[in-house]
């Protein structure tokens, strides 16, 4: 017999995009000397909060489409930053229509829908803060949740509240009273080893001109104090937001969910952004709270496929059949100690890659890198002794390795089930990881590019070729 949970008929979803889940208090984050999410720490020692949260898929398209379908980008078709509408091939409901389909108001205070206008199916109202993609501060996000959490209050809903701030271009972002809460200088011995990008030419000019080109100070310390900075101005815009449901009366019976779409990386391993699939990318942070739900330390393996199901649940709506993602309520409850056994995250962005782990081991299949020398095409790391990823251990523990492979290989064949690779496809057509490091070179640096590099010859090549036809 199945138990049934209190029912929740007012759903509270926050995404903080590109908030990493090591930049936050209840995740362990101890570097700066003022905290960075006082609020959400709050939010955690009281509700569930999820230690070994992934992504199914980043970046961000790809990530919110398995959030809010509940299925693998490989199947949905969503991977990267190229994918186009026609690309979006999923048959079961999205988050927002099951909710809809229930009699949920349902709104989205998100610019998600620019990249992504599969995403609108569902919602009801949609309101982008600011004219494009990225655009809108905490101010105005939660401004604009206030007012529909007022129009909403008396119904049942379910609100989708997605927020920009520590996404670069982190000092155009930041805000002068949340500068002044975090110094550069505590972050000196915080910042990662930029051997990767100093000892590799075009990745010391890529990410230079990158960062001057967004407005941005080229340290890395620089950097993480703006970043966090950031966070807490969300942060700050969360606990406001919070204290209108209180004011309210509205927080027992509402359901939040804290959770990101991808972490940042500084440097690591040569890499800025979040174009990776390293677990500084796909290990998101996820806080779930209700009056009805514990403090719990959900140890075990998640993946955001299964944050749908879980809202749908925990709303006391259907699930629908065939999702890759599964309700996590029985965690909640403690009733459940090993949800998934591994996870598995697919990427397709400067460099295409996917990712199994388990066990705190990580084997990384690199299947398209451009510029960056250092990776290989396989890549096995412990992530207990090594979270950055930076030591790679696949010759030393070649056994682990070769059977890692072995799962990553079944998994794939098992998801694909006969259809083509999108990843694959992607490094075929040889797509968006080129072109930003193609916007900034100058041509006798472009020049030196194509000479080292054959595969983007055989890109400029071949995109001639389709654009002249
Ligand atoms: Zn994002």
């Amino acid at each position: 017999m199945v138990v049934k949970q209190s029912m929740y008929r007012k759903v509270l979803l926050i995404a903080i995009d590109t908030l990493s889940v090591d930049h936050l208090g209840c995740y362990g984050y101890e570097v700066p000397r003022n905290p960075t999410t006082p609020f959400i720490d709050s939010l955690a020692r009281r509700g569930a909060i999820f230690r070994k949260h992934y992504a199914a898929d980043v970046p961000t398209p790809s990530s919110f489409t398995s959030l809010f379908t509940g299925i693998r980008g490989i199947r949905h078709g969503i991977i990267g930053f190229n994918n186009k509408r026609s690309e979006f091939k999923c048959s079961t409901p999205l988050l927002a229509e099951c909710l809809a389909e229930m009699g949920f108001k349902t709104g989205m205070v998100s610019n998600l829908l620019y990249p992504c206008p599969w995403l609108a199916k569902g919602f009801q109202d949609i309101y982008p803060p600011g004219l494009r993609f990225q655009g809108g501060t905490a101010e105005e996000v939660t401004d604009k949740a206030i007012s529909l959490l007022e129009e909403y209050r008396n119904h049942d809903f379910f609100l989708f509240i997605h927020y920009w701030d520590p996404h670069c271009p982190y000092l155009k972002r930041s805000k002068e009273e949340y500068r002044k809460l975090f110094k550069a200088e505590d972050y000196r011995n915080a910042v990662p080893d930029m051997k990767y990008i100093r000892e590799n030419e075009f990745l010391s000019i890529f990410y230079e001109r990158k960062h001057k080109k967004m407005g941005d100070p080229v340290d890395p310390a620089e950097n993480l104090a703006l970043y966090d900075a950031n966070i807490r101005y969300v942060d700050d815009n969360i606990r406001r937001l919070y204290e209108f449901l209180e004011d309210k009366g509205l927080t027992d019976e509402t359901l939040i969910i804290v959770t990101s779409d991808h972490g940042e990386a500084f440097g690591e391993y040569g890499f800025w952004d979040h174009w990776t699939c390293y677990r500084n990318i796909s290990h998101l942070p996820l806080i779930i709270v209700g009056s009805d739900i514990p403090h719990v330390e959900v140890e075990t393996y998640t993946q955001n496929i299964d944050v749908m199901p879980t809202i749908l649940e925990l709303a006391g709506v259907e699930i629908p059949k065939g999702l890759d993602g599964q309700s996590m309520a029985p965690l909640l409850k403690g009733e459940v100690e090993v949800f998934r056994d591994e996870v598995v995250v697919n990427s397709d962005a400067t460099v295409v890659q996917r990712m199994l782990v388990k066990e705190d081991y990580a084997i990384v299949h690199t299947l398209a890198r451009p510029v960056w020398d250092h990776v290989k095409e396989w890549e096995l790391f412990n992530l207990a002794k090594d979270p950055s990823q930076v030591t790679d251990i696949s010759e030393g523990e070649a056994d682990l390795a070769k059977e890692m492979r072995i799962q990553l290989g079944d998994w794939l064949s098992e998801n694909l089930n006969g259809r083509p690779d999108p990843l694959w496809l992607s490094v075929y057509r040889g797509g968006w990881m080129w072109r930003g490091l193609c916007s900034v070179l100058k041509p006798d640096e472009l020049r030196k590019a194509y000479e080292r590099y054959p595969e983007l010859k055989r890109i400029l090549e071949r995109r001639e070729v389709y654009y002249c036809a």
